[in-house]
């Protein structure tokens, strides 16, 4: 016996909700199935905990640096670890069950709790049931990658979602991966008073950025005084008394680095290991993420792949404006494709990276002809007053179209103020158009203008980086 739906939709993560909500507007009957906690990664162990974890650590650093804006504070700081991870859990739960009480309460649909499974390319198995459709959508989003090696099994770790647990200060956190997520736990944990070492197996942390931005960032983080150890691979773990050894494969420096804790924060993968998709017939590519076309259609007719199960973004906005696209070509007749769309992220260390479009080594290895500007933190006068002067940003425009092509602000407000080029990325206007707008004093966006005004050609690779 099966249940018959017009539309299954499996996890609640970042599209599956706003999805559903969509299909039943549209009338249809829909189930929808989570295993675990409503909400997926980013409400319960990615961007809401960390963001609010990463504003503990903001307060901690403000109250040490308190005496440069001249107040007074008597004492060194001092991080309550459970107050923090309680703030953090508040946060959290509201988002959570803010996600599950409005899917529970949603006309015409259905919630199923477990792990739902393809038996067919139109029937999903939940626990005892069999849930039939003619459409289904595949939200299952990713998980930790662990990295295989020797002594794993003999020693305790963390990642992303077990480190949400903890209530303590590590007195030091060795973190394995220089990528987005180990430098937000290892701002955050050095502010809160770790000692911390990254391990990156590349010549730069944030490694898919342009090398003045990796090695502004190092910068940042050294001189908090965390320790960067790049060019070096983890390759064992083992137990060195109450301690954790990580060795590491290295031309230069220590080849152990030992820690009271480490964290794994070397990669995503997909939640596509047990799903049925090979039942269904679904390809996947050979990193296991489902292959999509423009459209997200996966290679069985009725069958859609939305968010970071399918490869194509690994954000929570790349995940949203899945579903966005998908409910446009199904319900909106709106030819919505993922190739409209223009990269554009974050990385929330503090001064955070607002990043849109391609990178300068995106730029030089196309060979088009380009323009860049650049201009350092210290000249924004927004950043002067408010005393956050790391960093600096960049952008590139197209010499003949003068269409923008990319931008970095690593500065203070850099996630913000990145929205007023990407917006116009989007129009494909010219940068004259923000040249010519009249922007706020003082904010970071009102110097983009500025910028804009010292074009220079790109130049080679030998100008890359000045
Ligand atoms: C530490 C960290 C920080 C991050 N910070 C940011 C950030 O600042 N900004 C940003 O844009 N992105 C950030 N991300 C990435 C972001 O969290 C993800 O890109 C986003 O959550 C992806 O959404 P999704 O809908 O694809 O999947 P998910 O949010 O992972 O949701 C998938 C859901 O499906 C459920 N599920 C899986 N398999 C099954 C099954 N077989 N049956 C039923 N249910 C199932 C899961 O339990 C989960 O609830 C961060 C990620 C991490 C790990």
């Amino acid at each position: 016996m099966s249940t018959t739906y017009d539309a299954i939709v499996i996890g609640t993560g970042q599209a599956g909700p706003f999805l559903t909500q969509r299909l039943t507007g549209a009338g249809m009957k829909v189930a929808i199935i989570e295993r675990k906690l409503f909400g997926g990664t980013c409400v319960n162990t990615g961007c809401i905990p960390t963001k609010t974890m990463v504003a503990s650590a903001y307060a901690a650093h403000m109250v040490r640096r308190a005496g440069d804006f001249g107040v007074m504070t008597d004492g060194a700081a001092r991080v309550d670890m459970k107050r923090v991870k309680s703030r953090k859990d508040a946060i959290s739960e509201h988002s959570r069950s803010g996600v599950e009480n409005w899917l529970r309460g949603m006309a015409n649909c259905t919630v199923y709790q477990g792990h739902g499974r393809l038996e067919s390319a139109q029937e999903v198995r939940v626990g005892p049931e069999t849930l039939r459709a003619d459409r289904i959508f595949i939200n299952v989003g990713g998980r930790a990658m662990l990295p295989q090696m020797p002594g794993m099994e003999a020693v305790p770790y963390f990642t992303n979602s077990s480190i949400m647990d903890v209530d303590f200060l590590p007195r030091h956190l060795a973190i394995i991966g220089g990528g987005s997520i180990g430098l937000e736990f290892a701002q955050m944990y050095r502010r809160f008073g770790s000692e911390v070492t990254v391990i990156e197996t590349g010549p730069h942390l944030a490694r898919h950025e342009d090398e003045d931005v990796s090695t502004a960032i190092e910068g940042i983080l050294e001189q908090e005084g965390v320790e960067v150890r790049l060019n070096a691979t983890c390759i064992r773990l083992s137990r060195r008394g109450e301690e954790i050894a990580a060795h590491v494969d290295c031309v230069a420096g220590d080849r152990e680095v030992s820690g009271s804790h480490v964290l794994l924060a070397a990669g995503r993968r997909p939640n596509t290991d047990d799903l049925g998709l090979e039942e269904a017939g679904v390809a996947v590519d050979e990193h296991g993420y489902i292959a999509v076309d423009d459209q997200l259609r996966t290679s069985v007719p009725g069958i859609w792949a939305l968010g970071d199960c399918n490869g194509k973004g690994g954000f929570t906005h790349t995940a949203f404006n899945d579903a966005e696209i998908v409910a446009a070509n199904l319900l909106d007749h709106d030819l919505r494709k993922v190739s409209d769309r223009i990269p554009a992220y974050a990385l929330y260390i503090d001064p955070p990276l607002g990043r849109a479009g391609l990178t300068e080594k995106e730029i030089r290895r196309s060979g088009r002809p380009a323009l860049i500007g650049r201009r350092p933190m210290t000249k924004v006068g927004r950043a002067v007053e408010k005393g956050e002067t790391q960093g600096f940003m960049k952008i590139m425009v197209d010499a003949g179209t003068h269409e923008i092509l990319g931008a970095a602000i690593l500065g203070t407000g850099g996630d913000e103020a990145i929205h007023s080029i990407l917006d116009v990325m989007y129009a494909r206007a010219p940068y004259t158009v923000i040249q010519r707008a009249m922007h706020i004093h003082p904010t970071v966006s009102e110097l983009i203008p500025t910028m804009l005004g010292e074009l220079e050609p790109l130049g080679d690779e030998a100008g890359a980086s000045r």
